[in-house]
């Protein structure tokens, strides 16, 4: 466990999930307390919200300086709490600092009211705040997750209140804290805890909820916002696939497939958690993907050369070994790594000879396995690339003609070909299936955090 909590002394101490040692506590967010805090941020949205969002991004942007100047001391604090590698820390708050000084103005360009013209008639279109938005976030990205919803929820108006993963409430509250420092006192409060905090939260008189998570929880949310038909914004788990067709470059495809198999131990939902090859290169595919996961040594993520460091907490490397013991006990050969390491490591896994009857290709693994199936043809690769609930990313390599049209078959929200799934600037992060409802980022993801209204007049 990277936490503990002691409801009797209020704190929930976070440890380092590659030591054991505890990095740091918070106090404990009575639940009783949620609702008191929730009507604090509607009392600070109301002179928030009164300002433009031109106002509200100028506020705002000197946090961006603010992260990058604390950029080696807070991507420290992340690596100790979530125990990815230290360059990876310092990427994600750097990430985070540059996002701040460039896309508080994006976001507020695409709420800014606009006219239409027709004849005899104007209608102003209104993107207003909403009110008090929820954010609920994971720990796999601890400070990137909250800073996709805080950010633009501020900007657009509202007021916020965070509930970070209770793995890593250090660094979710040292970037709230951050924030704070250019913000009016009750626009942004931090809320800590696990589910009963959650819980009560989502009870409470918020008006929208943005979560990122798990399904499990996700539907949890969605059933208790019911009865009040409070808006949502979900992101939830995924098992994205990647397809190798022949004439594939076999070099980039295995590159990447380390790359998005193995990256933060696994533990990003858009990881590559399926490979489909099609048979005549599936062998020589194989091969190079073993021979590119040597590039992803596991150990402690504060050293030098590290690629993998340490899973978020027992329970979760626990849940990969499970999946790979099951592979490998229904036929599956592993060709690079496998071995349980001690503590919270795992080493990066090469399997072949998996099959859909295995728990590693139907359930969310979180962990660096990259399991290949090989097929007969681009059409069982499809066809078992879509056999799945979920459908956040998915990635084909191949002959560009054939790749493009085998992506467009692919029942997933963002798909990349010959080259991973993030998009120009401006694109959403959107999830098809279970994973997701609504959606981040470019100008229709900042819009989720408004309430659209229109006003028309005679011309
Ligand atoms: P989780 O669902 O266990 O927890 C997420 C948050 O929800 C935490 O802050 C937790 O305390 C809170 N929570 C728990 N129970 C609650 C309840 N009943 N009501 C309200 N809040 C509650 O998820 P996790 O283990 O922290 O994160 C891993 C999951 O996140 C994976 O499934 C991953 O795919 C997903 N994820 C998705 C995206 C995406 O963009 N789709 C991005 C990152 C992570």
């Amino acid at each position: 466990m990277t936490t503990a909590t002691n409801t009797e002394s209020g704190t929930l101490t976070s440890f380092n999930p590659a030591t054991g040692e505890p990095v740091g506590d918070v106090p404990i967010t009575p639940s009783s307390e949620i609702p008191a805090i929730v009507a604090r941020a509607r009392e600070a949205q109301k002179a928030w919200g009164a300002k433009t969002p031109k106002q509200r991004a100028d506020i705002l942007r000197p946090a961006g300086q603010r992260l990058l100047d604390r950029a080696t001391e807070l991507g420290r604090l992340l690596t100790l709490e979530q125990g990815k590698p230290l360059a990876d820390g310092l990427s994600e708050v750097t990430h985070c600092g540059e996002k701040i000084l460039s896309e508080v103005d994006e976001i507020a360009d695409a709420v800014a009211p606009r006219e239409l013209h027709a004849e005899g008639m104007v209608t102003t279109l209104r993107y207003d705040p909403l009110g008090v938005v929820a954010a609920i976030t994971p720990w796999n990205f601890p400070m990137l997750m909250p800073q996709w919803m805080v950010l633009p929820a501020l900007v657009a108006g509202n007021s916020v209140v965070l509930k970070p993963s209770e793995q890593t409430p250090l660094i979710a509250q040292a970037y709230a804290d951050v924030l704070n420092e250019v913000l009016p006192e009750g626009v942004l409060q931090t809320v800590h805890g696990a589910d009963d905090q959650g819980k009560a939260l989502v009870e409470s008189d918020v008006n929208l909820i943005a979560f990122t998570g798990s399904k499990a929880t996700g539907q949890k949310i969605m059933a208790s916002a019911a009865s009040g038909l409070k808006r949502l914004i979900l992101e939830l788990g995924s098992k994205d696939p990647l397809i190798v067709l022949e004439g594939a470059d076999l070099d980039a495809a295995a590159e990447f497939a380390a790359r998005n198999s193995f990256r933060n131990c696994g533990q990003v939902c858009v990881s590559t958690e399926r490979i489909y090859a099609e048979k005549p290169i599936a062998d020589a595919f194989a091969a190079k993907l073993a021979e590119a996961a040597k590039a992803y040594p596991s150990g402690d993520p504060t050293a030098e050369g590290t690629a993998l460091g340490a899973m978020v907490m027992r329970e979760q490397k626990d849940l990969v070994v499970a999946q790979l013991k099951d592979a490998i006990a229904k036929g599956a050969k592993v060709v690079f790594g496998g071995e349980s390491l001690e503590g919270n490591f795992m080493p990066a896994t090469v399997l072949t000879g998996v099959t859909h009857d295995m728990d590693i290709m139907k359930a969310e693994t979180f962990g660096p396995l990259a399991p290949i199936v090989t097929v007969a043809d681009a059409e069982e690769a499809v066809r078992l690339a879509n056999e799945s609930e979920y459908g956040l990313g998915a990635v084909v390599f191949g002959p560009e003609d054939k790749a493009q049209q085998v992506a467009a078959r692919i029942d997933a929200g963002m798909i990349g070909v010959n080259r991973g799934i993030h998009g120009a600037p401006g694109s959403p992060w959107a999830g098809a299936k279970h994973s997701g409802i609504g959606y981040h980022m470019g100008p229709d993801g900042h819009r989720q955090f408004c309430q659209v209204r229109t006003i028309t007049r005679n011309a």
